[in-house]
């Protein structure tokens, strides 16, 4: 069953941040999840059809509905590691099975990948960002 957002439920970052950090009490990077009201997350969520979601922790608060994480981003995550212009293929293979991780202890592949980019630049300056 979807469940639909309701017209309200749109939040602004600030609001969304006020949100987030409320649930941060002290002892939060001890704790498996954290936790936001349903409205929070539909707000979030461009799919908001979706309930299950994965959110990174990454400055951009990147965020995706599993599927569209996993058959979308993922894809073009591995895509653009194996077009990579310089020998990457165990740093891939570690950044891969991370994702598939329960819990992934690492920032959301766009990031990642626009990270790589930026470290590598001076020996690639043609290789374009990823953006959303
Ligand atoms: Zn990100």
């Amino acid at each position: 069953m979807a469940v639909q957002a309701p017209e309200n439920a749109q939040l602004s970052e600030e609001e969304l941040w006020g949100e987030i950090t409320a649930t941060l009490p002290s002892n939060w990077d001890k704790r498996a999840r954290i936790t936001l009201p349903l409205p929070s997350v539909l707000s979030l969520s461009s799919a908001a059809e979706e309930q299950d979601m994965i959110a990174f922790s990454c400055d951009e608060a990147h965020h995706w509905g599993r599927r569209a994480f996993y058959e979308g981003i993922m894809g073009k995550f591995k895509a653009l590691l194996a077009a990579f212009p310089k020998e990457l293929q165990m740093t891939a293979s570690l950044l891969l099975s991370e994702y598939q991780q329960a819990r992934i202890a690492l920032a959301c592949p766009v990031c990642v990948y626009n990270t790589l980019r930026l470290e590598l630049l001076p020996e690639y300056p043609s290789l374009k960002s990823w953006d959303l």
